[in-house]
């Protein structure tokens, strides 16, 4: 590409803003365009309807923001935004049984996602040097196979259609991205798709939780167990920056889903263990259930075609979107955006440069799409449409691999200390196959196993829980 002057990115979500903020630093103009109204406050709105529902931010993505926009984890936690250390301020009902609290290694934040989105927007915009172009509906691109030079957009009000010139133009329209159509339409090969879909669904209700509980009650998890060959059911009990518990029920294909507020309740006592319903019945609820079926991963590979379009980049949802169980999707939007600084330093625009920072941005989302995926693929009822080798074979071994590392991990402190790297993204997946690892799988003590969730007598007094929650692990 030639050196880039303007940018234009489509979509004006968490990977965009991020993108935009990038672009910002190397190019001398930037364009967000966005079909919604940005709210000026944190605020819900039609395009991000996944903003309702439960949201971690792992540390490695809280850092990389970080580093882009100096002071923003102070701000957020300032604000009211709980820093949960893993494992200390979590206490979780794996697969494999409860997870000890060993001193924290990484940290999530936790608080609501309009809140989170406006924190950050915010301080981009105030930064002067990204303007938005809201009510505006990318229509497709402009350009031909070898470079890309613009789009076309609608205005949403008057319904006028106009090209805006870019010489990069970079996709973070999100999971509903048409890029694949786009491409066709510029007489590019079909762009490969993987599909690996667990029917995952989430049923979310906020609650105003109990006085005691913002000042330290922690986190809850209560995952399903795969290896009962069934429909799972999950369900999380997360503080928010405001006083409130968000509390997320969710399942695979096939375990049903409270849609209606009074199943919501129900729902929860048929979770693996009543801790969840106790903490539920407990709290005023707030909300009515708001409900998402989206959470298939989903997996573009640009870097596989022969032709790559110069300036045009795909990243966030747009590229690779995740079971959102596993809390990975801003956090490699915030890797993506990253790997795109890291390209545009001192490319100078030569040519290849776009296809370069593509691939670099696409190996970004390689470690979080094959840990879902690989994941997924073991629950019942799974469909899948998928190239990636390591999804087609050998399924079986790494199943029993993974099992083993998890069983571990709960009961060993240090054990737990890397794959707590590892899912946080802070490592990388290829860790866990290191002789290093391998040898603290032998060697690292292991607890004996917990029958209860390992909370304090402080902790349930500040929600008056009754003790009997912390007994006992129902055997489905
Ligand atoms: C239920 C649920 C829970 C989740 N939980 C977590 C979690 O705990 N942790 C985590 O890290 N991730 C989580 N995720 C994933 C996370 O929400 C996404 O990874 C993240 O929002 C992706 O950001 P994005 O900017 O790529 O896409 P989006 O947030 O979808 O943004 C895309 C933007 O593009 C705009 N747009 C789309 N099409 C057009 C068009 N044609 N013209 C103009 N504008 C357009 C939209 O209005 C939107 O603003 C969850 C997802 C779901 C569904």
């Amino acid at each position: 590409m030639t050196e880039p002057k303007h940018g234009i990115v489509l979509g004006g979500g968490w990977a965009g803003m991020l993108a935009a903020h990038v672009l910002a630093r190397h190019l001398e103009s930037v364009t967000v365009v966005e079909r919604d109204v940005l709210p000026d406050g944190p605020r819900h709105r039609k395009g991000s309807p996944q903003a309702r529902h439960v949201h971690v931010l792992w540390s490695s993505g809280a850092r990389i923001v970080d580093a882009l926009l100096p002071g923003t984890i102070d701000r957020l936690l300032d604000a009211g935004a709980r820093r949960i250390g893993f494992h200390q301020d979590l206490v979780t009902l794996t697969s494999h049984g409860w997870q000890h609290r060993f001193p924290p290694r990484q940290f999530a934040l936790m608080c609501t996602r309009p809140f989170l989105d406006w924190m950050v927007r915010d301080r981009i915009l105030a930064t002067g040097r990204v303007s938005v172009r809201q009510r505006a509906e990318i229509l497709d691109l402009v350009g031909d196979a070898k470079r890309v030079t613009g789009v076309h957009v609608r205005d949403m009000d008057s319904g006028a259609l106009e090209t805006l010139e870019a010489d990069l133009v970079i996709d973070a329209s999100g999971r509903g991205s048409r890029l694949r159509h786009w491409l066709s339409g510029l007489e590019l090969p079909p762009l490969d798709e993987d599909i690996v879909d667990a029917g995952i669904a989430y049923a979310t209700r906020v609650y105003q939780a109990p006085p005691g509980a913002a000042a330290g009650f922690p986190a809850v998890n209560v995952a399903a167990d795969h290896r009962l060959r069934r429909p799972g059911r999950f369900g999380v009990v997360y503080p928010q920056e405001d006083g409130t518990w968000m509390v997320t029920l969710s399942c695979t294909r096939g375990a049903g889903l409270p849609t209606h507020d009074d199943d919501f309740l129900p729902y929860a006592r048929t979770l693996r263990h009543p801790i969840v319903a106790d903490l539920v019945s407990l709290a005023e609820p707030l909300t009515s259930v708001a409900v998402s079926r989206v959470g298939a991963n989903r997996r573009l590979y640009p870097e596989r075609l022969d032709t790559w379009p110069e300036g045009l980049l795909v990243l966030g949802d747009a590229l690779a979107a995740f079971n959102p169980i596993y809390g990975h999707g801003m956090s490699a939007a915030a890797r993506a955006a990253a790997a795109l600084d890291t390209e545009l330093q001192g490319s100078g625009g030569d040519p290849g440069a776009t296809r370069r920072a593509q691939r670099a941005i696409s190996a970004a989302v390689d470690d979080p799409w094959i840990m879902a995926a690989s994941k997924d693929v073991e629950y019942v009822d799974c469909r899948m449409n998928a190239t990636d080798p390591r999804l087609t074979g050998g399924v079986a071994a790494r199943q029993r691999f993974s099992d083993l590392i998890a069983d571990r991990a709960m009961r060993a402190s240090a054990v737990c200390d890397v794959v707590t790297d590892v899912i946080s993204l802070t490592a990388p997946q290829s860790e866990l196959a290191s002789s290093r690892f391998l040898s603290l799988m032998h060697k690292d003590r292991a607890l004996p196993e917990l029958t209860a969730p390992p909370l304090t007598p402080d902790e349930l007094a500040l929600v008056n829980l009754n003790p009997r929650s912390t007994v006992g692990v129902n055997g489905s």
